[in-house]
């Protein structure tokens, strides 16, 4: 026997029901649910068409199963023995909508089709049933224009232009002032037109339209548009086995002035407040409201002059709230006076309206605190946070370029193309965007300033994007498209922008704008602490076991940050800590920048550490404040990690000549350093504690200063929790020595300032080496902190910097299903994470282990760093509400 393909619904009743989502897709799950008990809402009768069909359709070539045909024609049959009518009967025709709808709604993105059944005979007997012959030649026309269009692929301005030409001659402006005679005329022309496009007549077999249509459905599936959804939606391809199609019998809200349509949402989708809302439109179909032509009402019209309607429809929402226990998206039809059902779905939503939805709905008792959880997506919380582009202003804004998303948030600005340019406009009081090739440490001032920042080349884990996500500000980085023409010009696919030109770019899309796009500010709504303090609970109470058999406890949210201002946005975020300091990044500003340049420009060891005493009284300030911001939480600084090349640069003779200026050096001595310090790989070249293997002086200042530092809190009585965290470790060795250099270092401040303190001393993981012998680093470390930009960097092989260049046709091709340095590689570092768990805790049990890598605030990457058995995640500061979530949500999935 074939497989069943085909479920009915309607007439109170339904042999399928939501519980069959991946089948009959959400919109024929949602149906058969409303049309039968408990709910019994009023829904037209109607059959659904398996996903398995839609699969089996794309692996037999877009050929139907066996036995498919057979079963619809039952299910026609049922269908019209409950509505009384015939599909393509000449005096009583049924008429069907042939809807799409797969598991996950991807509102829009694939065809419908409305008004079917109808033709030259059908439409002259519809006209007489209904005694409206308007009414039926109306539809007529609507039908060969939507089968036309989307069933036959003739072009929709074709059927646009004719409806012009009739109204421009009978004078009129809307749809709704054309005469029966005219629509005639539309139909007449519409089918001479579709003859002469396709080359044959207008289908006049009822039955020969409906599997057009269904094929139509079918096909639009993987239409462009389907395809891209999928992509932005990161629904994976395969995840769904496709979508289903819903063929119901028609109701008419285009029956005159007791008839109409609309669409309600159970309570507002762009604030989350509980108001019933919606939009419809008196004697007029579904495709009217969404397309725009006439401006629909507000649903609160509705209960002035239908108040009968309205309550009903008031109390079809509560039940399907209660029922479904979420925010529900609902169309409806009203055909003479009665109300009919013909979809419902949870509700998209912003993240604001989420996030109070979801505490509203368990202060109402209709979820519980774990489900409110999962409601939301964690990448929807940055909404919350960061400026937005207004969605109206993009629809009309000019796209002119994209790039990588590498730092959410929107920024509009006069572009400039140097920081100090972006520092002296912003003196001024105007709003810049800095458009570099790509950014250096030198660049801090002018980034710190920008609204925004666009790069043409880097990846997002570069200099910009790192710095830019750890500052909160918007950036697009590897824009290929951004040449620089000139100092004063860029040139984006043939067009020139002028210093001072604004451009518009969205961090969350990497899209980039011309002009100025409206930008709103963000708002952080009181229900955001309640719902993230759910998470923190989640997190807490959480223990699992690793794949060595290790017992872990909690799940814990830190922060990466730099400087006091940094620390201070990680507290408000709520992070319980700061997972990593980048010491190298303490110096982007004056004057630790030139102290810290003229110590690498150092020709002797003595110059060396004079020039390092004039730099630990900064490190030890800023190291002072962190630790006091964060309140006892742990702060974890990492010693100095820079390609140091990177903050000598002269790029021009007039550069070399300023820097050297700068350092109080002969230029011929700045240009020979500069050759001196330049590397053919600088990832891979002289840089973490290889510095100090060849430097240990800097490492012992850095030292110094963390451990006067705390000493003095200590003495003030500030509570502290100090760690210090090597980086760039291949061998237990480099630990064992730095170890000991530190720890004499402390024991001399101790005796100095009279106290007792010890610290934790980690060492980074970041290289397929270190993760091999962690057993041996572990024996000399007393926690780990992958470092999984790195990892990635060196597992695959991608240099960090240069793999913008290719990661773009790799995703496109699907030789790779995500960015690795965007997500985590469960495979590759992940693998590598997982050995380095089992080898560490091998040597000891409760070894500490974490990441500060970007991945850190990645959804995706969190729930396979709580797998792995990490004690915690660190990520930018702006990310830690996100990680919050995302970390809850893991722990809610995997004790599922
Ligand atoms: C890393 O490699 O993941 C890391 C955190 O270090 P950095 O990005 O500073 O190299
Ligand atoms: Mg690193």
């Amino acid at each position: 026997m074939a497989a069943k393909y085909v479920y009915f619904f309607g007439n109170g009743d339904a042999d399928g029901d939501e519980s069959m989502r991946a089948e009959l897709g959400g919109k024929g799950a949602n149906l058969a649910q409303m049309a039968k008990a408990p709910l019994s809402l009023p829904v037209p009768p109607g059959f659904t068409i398996t996903t398995d069909v839609c699969q089996e359709f794309y692996k037999l070539n877009r050929n139907y199963p066996e036995g498919l045909s057979a079963q619809v024609d039952e299910y026609l049959a049922k269908l019209e023995a409950a509505m009384g009518k015939k599909l393509g009967d000449e005096n009583d025709p049924l008429l069907v909508s042939v809807r799409s709808g797969a598991a996950i709604s991807m509102p829009g993105m694939m065809d419908t089709i409305l008004n079917l059944g109808l033709n030259d005979k059908a439409v002259v007997g519809l006209a007489k049933k209904t005694n409206n012959e308007r009414f039926a030649w109306d539809a007529y026309r609507r039908f060969i224009q939507m089968y036309g269009d989307v069933a036959m692929g003739v072009d929709h301005d074709k059927f646009e232009a004719i409806i012009d030409e009739v109204k421009a001659k009978a004078g009129v402006k809307e749809d709704t002032e054309l005469t029966t005679e005219n629509l005639k005329e539309i139909v007449e022309k519409y089918k001479a037109m579709y003859k002469a496009e396709k080359g044959e007549d207008f289908p006049q077999d009822a039955k020969k339209q409906m599997w057009g249509a269904i094929g139509a459905v079918f096909g639009s599936w993987m239409n462009p548009r389907a395809i891209k959804y999928r992509k932005l939606n990161n629904i994976k391809e395969g995840a769904l086995k496709g979508t289903a199609v819903s063929v119901m019998a028609m109701v008419f809200g285009n029956k005159g002035e007791t008839s109409g349509t609309g669409v309600c949402f159970s309570r507002d989708p762009s604030t989350g407040e509980n108001v019933f809302m919606g939009e419809y439109l008196m004697n007029a179909q579904g495709e009217d409201v969404v397309a725009g032509i006439r401006t629909p009402q507000k649903l609160s019209q509705l209960e002035q002059t239908n108040k009968a309607i309205y309550d009903q429809l008031c109390e079809i929402r509560d039940r399907l709230e209660k029922h479904y226990h979420d925010m529900q998206d609902m169309e409806f039809t009203v055909e003479e006076g009665k109300l009919f059902m013909l979809q419902c779905r949870n509700g998209k939503r912003t993240g604001a309206a989420a996030v109070k939805m979801a505490v509203d709905m368990v202060a109402e008792g209709l979820i519980t605190k774990e489900q409110a959880l999962l409601r939301v997506e964690p990448e929807q919380l940055n909404q919350l946070l960061l400026p937005q582009l207004d969605k109206d202003a993009v629809k009309k804004a000019i796209e002119i370029a994209s790039g990588l998303n590498a730092s959410p948030g929107a920024g509009c600005g006069q572009i400039v193309f140097t920081a100090d340019e972006a520092e002296a406009w912003a003196k001024d009081g105007k709003k810049v965007l800095l458009v570099r090739k790509e950014t250096s440490p030198d660049d801090i001032a002018g980034m710190a300033v920008a609204q925004g920042i666009l790069t043409s080349t880097g990846g997002r884990t570069s200099h910009a994007a790192v710095v830019a996500r750890g500052m909160g500000t918007p950036c697009v980085c590897g824009c290929a498209d951004v040449a620089f023409k000139d100092e004063n010009t860029i040139v984006v696919k043939g067009k020139e922008y002028k210093k001072g030109d604004f451009l518009t770019i969205d961090g969350a899309t990497g899209r980039v704008f011309e002009g100025q796009v409206a930008v709103k500010p963000a708002a952080i709504s009181g229900d955001l602490e309640t719902f993230l303090g759910w998470a923190d609970e989640v997190r807490n109470a959480s223990v699992r076991t690793t794949a060595s058999g290790k017992t872990v406890k909690g799940f814990n949210v830190l922060a990466n940050g730099d400087t006091p201002q940094n620390a201070k946005d990680a507290f408000r975020f709520g992070a319980m800590g700061i997972g990593l300091c980048r010491t190298e990044h303490m110096f982007f500003d004056e004057p630790k920048l030139t102290a810290f340049q003229k110590m690498i420009v150092s020709d002797t060891t003595e110059q060396r550490k004079e020039n390092l005493a004039k730099i630990l009284p900064y490190q030890q300030k800023d190291f002072y404040e962190i630790i006091k911001t964060m309140e006892g939480r742990p702060v974890t600084i990492r010693l100095l990690d820079p390609p140091l090349n990177e903050f000598i640069q002269a790029e021009s003779d007039g550069a070399a000549a300023a820097l050297a200026t700068k350092l109080g050096m002969d230029k011929a001595a700045l240009v020979a350093k500069v050759a001196a310090l330049d590397e053919h790989n600088p990832m891979l070249g002289h840089r973490g504690c290889r510095l100090a293997i060849t430097y240990p002086e800097i490492y012992e200042m850095q030292v110094e200063a963390i451990a006067r530092a705390t000493a003095q809190l200590d003495k003030e009585g500030v509570k502290h929790d100090v760690r210090i965290m090597i980086p760039n470790v291949v061998t237990y060795k480099e630990v064992e020595q730095i170890r000991a250099q530190a720890e004499a270092v402390i024991a001399a401040v101790n005796k100095d300032c009279g106290t007792s303190l010890a610290f934790q001393i980690g060492s980074m993981v970041e290289f397929p080496r270190t993760a091999l012998s962690a057993d041996k680093v572990a024996s000399v470390a007393d926690f780990f902190s992958f470092g999984s930009n790195d990892l990635t960097q060196t597992t695959f092989g991608f240099s960090r910097d240069d793999y913008g260049k290719f990661i773009n046709s790799y995703l496109d091709q699907r030789v790779l299903e995500d960015d690795p340095f965007a997500t985590l590689d469960a495979d590759g570092p992940g693998a590598l994470m997982e050995i380095a768990e089992a080898k560490g805790r091998g040597v000891k049990a409760d070894l500490h282990l974490g990441i500060c890598g970007e991945h850190g605030g990645d959804p995706a990457s969190i729930a396979l760093c709580y797998k792995i058995g990490l004690n915690y995640v660190s990520c930018s500061p702006f990310r830690v509400p996100l990680a919050r979530l995302a970390g809850a949500q893991a722990v809610i999935k995997a004790s599922k």
